[in-house]
């Protein structure tokens, strides 16, 4: 019988092949109480030795089909294992309770786990959870003398359905025969979906109970585009799906060729298309995807990895590395979007009932301005080594966008004593996330160079809606008429005054938002890394002139977000 289920749809791409269930082996054991402790920690201390080894030797074989990027995911895991606090915390526990290492281990990296699995949040933190798991089930294994599934072996096409997978399972798989992957836990940022959008294996993540639904050796087909899997699919769906797949793979190579290309429209207007990043681990695969710039650097995961508040010296070092990478492109660094939500764990912040409305970003920056000095001491130091431009988060009022520029001109003019131009060159923004602030962009524009709409924030707010609430998703609406205006009114009062507007919320990287967007004037894109080639190849098509009729019938015919959508999809058809 068809079984059809949904996740979150991870990496683009169709994939139809029998289900290979990863079979984790039972990984239970007792709770023992042992009379040689010292033993008992040699015993995990080869454990601990023992997986470090594999992971490096699996690292140096992959060294070849992955990028930096996903190689390092392998050192994060070994730092992990050889974390002398999570080590110590172990041995204590092993010597003073006197039990097994399993016991002991278990109770430490349980508690790790569920602290990340907390924090609801914060996608990214929430998803290192799956990180830790991993190295769970890889020292308890070993510990118990079991052996984990071996992807490298599989030798005929397989769709890989498991609880979860970690990246040294992905590591080992060919694509030649991995043509689907879907998992029940994990989401868009976790490491199982990177590996997947880089090995370009289609991959469906979060998708709950297929472990236990589908068996081995059934049919299925993946589809990494909505997130869809179906398990014995009819003819007809086999047939459908096998055009997509065949579509797809043929678009891909016409990308492929745009890589080094301009942002072009198809009546010549240069545009920008640019790529958010998280840390510069991100930037290979920026660069490689065509990113014209970097849209957006969020800062707070140097500040989230960090023990301590991270030192001008580190920071600078960190700046300096990214924007020296970046061969001549822009680098847009946003200062610390930390608070409620993200926590850091050198800097604990008052529990909060709203921390989406609460003490947060800019907010913090303003109100411990030597933390912010510090950050922005070592912006405009590294930008001796490139071109980087200064953006505030969650500015919402005249006073605060102020403030933050006057404590930024202060820094720089007492860096200016040392090095007499230091910063001429760094164009200073604001996000635009708070309704507020999207209200007043043509005051707030005669302030800065340029804006960039945060429409994830902009739509929460605007919205009322929780953007990590699932039973409220149904109001993320980027294409509801009013909210369309709202955008196009940012746009238009930033060009009043010469102001740059881009957009870097996942609006941005949105194949039905973009002729809208286009036909309001947005200067830049910025998303994702994979997006940008699809989104260059359909800018390339564009004509500017069509799109502006395209947004004038979106806000004048529609009434609904529904409507909008149905209208653009008719439109995209017949261009
Ligand atoms: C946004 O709010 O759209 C944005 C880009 O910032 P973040 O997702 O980091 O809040
Ligand atoms: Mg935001």
């Amino acid at each position: 019988m068809t079984l059809k289920m949904t996740g979150t749809a991870a990496s683009n791409g169709v994939g139809i092949a029998p289900v290979y269930i990863v079979d984790k082996p039972n990984l239970s054991f007792e709770k023992q109480r042992i009379s040689d402790s010292s033993a008992e920690i040699e015993r995990f201390k080869d454990a601990l030795l023992a997986i470090s080894d594999e992971l490096k030797g699996i690292k140096e074989a992959a060294a070849e089909k992955l990028s930096k990027d996903e190689l390092a995911i392998f050192d994060v895991h070994i730092e992990i294992l050889n974390d002398p606090e999570m080590f110590n915390q172990v041995v204590t526990r092993i010597r003073s309770q006197r039990i097994n290492a399993e016991t002991a281990f278990e109770e430490v990296i349980s508690r790790v786990i569920r602290e990340f699995e907390s924090m609801t949040g914060n996608k990214y933190m929430q998803e290192r959870a799956t990180d830790f798991a991993s190295i769970r089930d890889q020292v308890l294994a070993k510990l118990e003398g079991k052996s984990l599934p071996n992807l490298q072996t599989l030798d005929h096409p397989v769709i890989v359905v498991a609880h979860m997978i970690g990246p040294s399972d992905t590591s080992q798989m060919n694509a030649k025969f991995v043509k689907g992957i879907v998992t029940e836990v994990g989401g868009r940022t976790s490491h199982a979906a990177i590996m997947a959008r880089s090995l370009q294996i289609p991959a469906i993540v979060g998708c709950k109970g297929i472990a236990h639904q589908a068996k081995n050796g059934e049919r299925a087909i993946v589809d990494g585009f909505s997130g869809t899997t179906i398990v014995e699919p009819t003819p007809n769906q086999v047939k459908h799906y096998q055009q997509i797949a065949s579509q797809y793979a043929a678009e891909r190579l016409e990308w492929a060729k745009l890589v080094d290309s301009p942002s072009l429209t198809k009546d010549g207007q240069q545009l920008t298309i640019s790529a958010n990043i998280g840390s510069s681990n991100d930037i290979l695969a920026a660069v490689d995807n065509g990113a014209d710039e970097i849209g957006l650097f969020r800062t707070e995961f140097l500040y989230m990895k960090s023990e301590h508040l991270p030192t001008e010296e580190e920071q600078l070092q960190a700046y300096k590395e990214a924007v020296e990478s970046l061969g001549g492109r822009t680098l847009v660094v946003r200062t610390l979007d930390i608070g409620g939500d993200k926590p850091l764990t050198f800097m604990p912040l008052p529990h909060e009932l709203n921390p989406f409305l609460g003490y947060r970003a800019i907010r913090i920056s303003l109100d411990r301005p030597q933390m912010f000095r510090t950050q922005l001491r070592s912006l405009i130091r590294a930008s001796q080594f490139g071109r980087i431009n200064i953006m505030f988060p969650m500015i919402t009022t005249l006073e605060e966008l102020q403030a933050a520029k006057k404590i930024y001109y202060e820094e720089r003019k007492k860096l200016r004593q040392d090095y007499p131009k230091i910063g001429a060159n760094i164009k200073l923004g604001i996000m635009i996330e708070v309704p507020l602030a999207a209200l007043y962009a043509e005051r707030l524009a005669k302030e800065v160079d340029f804006f960039s709409i945060g429409t994830n924030d902009l739509i929460q707010y605007c919205f009322a809606a929780d953007r990590g609430n699932a039973s409220v998703s149904y109001l993320y609406q980027p294409l509801n008429p009013p909210f369309l205006k709202l955008i196009a009114h940012i746009i238009k009062s930033g060009h009043q005054h010469n102001t740059t507007v881009a957009m870097c919320g996942e609006m941005a990287g949105d194949r039905l938002a973009l002729p809208l967007l286009m036909g309001m004037g947005l200067d830049e894109y910025s998303m994702s890394a994979t997006s940008i080639l699809r989104t260059r190849s359909m800018m390339k098509g564009l004509n500017i002139k069509e799109c502006q009729q395209l947004y004038q019938r979106a806000v004048t015919e529609c009434e609904t977000a529904t409507q909008v959508h149905d209208l653009v999809e008719k439109w995209l058809i017949a261009h």
